[in-house]
């Protein structure tokens, strides 16, 4: 080690002097002295990192005081103290972002949230017999009656309740699945992957684009435990393409005795057709159409939050409620409350789409959305400021979350062309606020998308603005 390092090193302040001078601060209100130390010693040795580093680089070595290590083990700690996991505005117009939590909840599911877990409940308690309960019977019923199934069940989302069938119906044998339907989800959610934690074989058949009827017969062997359909969410296969319908593999399940599944990934309760979106469709039209099992997740075009929801026969239904892993997976309370609050929605679908805010936000005539876009470009135009020019212009915004990926919804945005600074600094200051607001940037401009902004949050983006255009 050369000199001019061994005197850095030297400069390197003591941890017992930088505990000092925190007590003095009044630290230990806000950490223990053992994560005090420890953020001591880490913030110390990547000092020493450094002063080794520049001594390599024949950079002058820098002087570490006491007193500046302190401040940094501070600002560490008080740090801790504050939230990461924040509330975000979505000016993105992807109306099921998964990255920003997919569906924002109604206001019932989040008085029901508070209600249920802020004290104790009859989550696996019967009322009526005074034994023990089970806790996804609190909204078997409802679904049930919203989509006409024999049988429900609720686990944490959609992956852990395609996993959970599988497994129940398919482990040790083999699952039938189209190569057209290996989807990736997102996330390391790919089915093949999910067929082999399944302990489940995958059984490939047909072609990409084309897969028919008997490709599936000619697979089926004493070793076939499942017929699969997964619902290709978020990609479509547009051109020569060829798939065998549900009704043709369900009567072939029923000729070998074999349970067919449908994943249908995005749960959609209520026919969006009408509102000029593709024909999804909905959880009652696929299970009309006879499968054993289907599952959905609770957190897309459902509403409600995150959660897998499994329908289906009372037989198949009663041998997924015993599998063990039923127990590793299950739903907790805070969900359920949640859920039951937005299932309660669905008895009546114009309820649904008037309080259900991603119903709402794909729902809504554009104008509406324009309207909205003039609003805040006055709002903005009245600020004043020469740091921008704002304009309103037409766009498209999306489904996400994997649901419709080819839905082209017309939206509205106020474009935001900062004067004194790019679009690209721009967006990352707004997604850096104490409230951040999530843009996309288009060229030297900045979209904000009113389809999935709301007027309560206004004054949030303007005074976002404010704050970001300023030098
Ligand atoms: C989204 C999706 C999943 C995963 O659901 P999560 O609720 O995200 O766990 C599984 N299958 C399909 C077809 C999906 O679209």
């Amino acid at each position: 080690m050369d000199e001019k390092s061994k005197s850095g090193l030297k400069s390197l302040p003591k941890i017992d002097e930088i505990m000092l001078l925190l007590e003095k601060r009044n630290i230990y209100s806000l950490a223990p002295r053992e994560l005090v130390r420890d953020t001591c010693r880490n913030v110390v040795q990547n000092l020493r990192e450094k002063i080794v580093k520049s001594a390599k680089k024949s950079t002058a070595p820098e002087v570490y005081n006491a007193s500046q290590t302190a401040d940094q083990v501070e600002g560490i700690i008080k740090n801790l103290h504050s939230y990461r996991l924040k509330r975000v505005i979505n000016a993105t117009g992807v109306i099921l972002h998964t990255n920003l939590g997919r569906a924002p909840l109604c206001s019932e599911a989040l008085q029901r949230i508070t209600e249920i877990s802020a004290g104790y409940s009859n989550l696996e308690f019967n009322l009526e017999k005074g034994e023990r309960g089970i806790r996804y019977d609190h909204v078997r019923e409802l679904l049930l009656a919203i989509t006409g199934a024999e049988d429900a069940l609720v686990v944490n989302n959609n992956a852990a309740a395609v996993l959970l069938c599988i497994n129940t119906l398919a482990e040790g044998r083999e699952a039938i699945v189209s190569r057209g339907e290996l989807i990736e989800i997102g996330g390391e959610f790919r089915i093949p992957d999910v067929m082999t934690k399944s302990s489940a074989r995958l059984r490939e058949v047909g072609t990409t684009n084309r897969t028919r009827i008997s490709d599936y017969e000619k697979a089926i062997s004493r070793d076939t435990g499942l017929i699969m359909k997964v619902h290709t969410s978020n990609f479509r296969i547009v051109g020569f393409t060829e798939e065998a319908s549900i009704e043709a593999l369900v009567a072939l399940g029923k000729k070998h005795k074999i349970p067919v599944m449908n994943d249908l990934g995005s749960g959609c309760l209520i026919a969006l057709d009408k509102y000029g979106l593709p024909h999804e469709p909905t959880v009652r039209e696929e299970l009309a159409r006879g499968v054993d099992v289907l599952t959905c997740s609770g957190d897309k075009l459902l509403g409600g939050p995150q959660a897998g929801i499994i329908l289906g026969k009372k037989d198949i239904l009663e041998r997924i409620k015993k599998n063990p892993l039923n127990r590793a997976l299950r739903i907790d309370k805070l969900t359920l409350a949640a859920l039951e609050a937005t299932l309660i929605h669905y008895l009546n679908p114009d309820e649904a789409l008037h309080n259900l805010r991603n119903l709402k936000a794909l729902t809504e005539p554009a104008a509406t959305v324009q309207k909205r876009a003039q609003k805040l470009f006055q709002l903005l135009q009245k600020e004043n400021t020469a740091a921008a020019k704002f304009s309103v212009k037409e766009s498209r915004a999306a489904v996400g979350g994997g649901a419709l990926p080819t839905a082209e919804i017309s939206s509205f945005v106020v474009a935001v062309r900062p004067v004194k600074m790019s679009a690209g600094r721009l967006e990352e200051r707004l997604r850096k606020l104490e409230l951040p607001v999530i843009a996309r940037v288009d060229k030297d401009e900045i979209m904000i998308d009113l389809r999935t902004v709301a007027e309560d949050e206004f004054g949030a983006v303007v005074k976002g603005l404010r704050e970001c255009l300023l030098d």
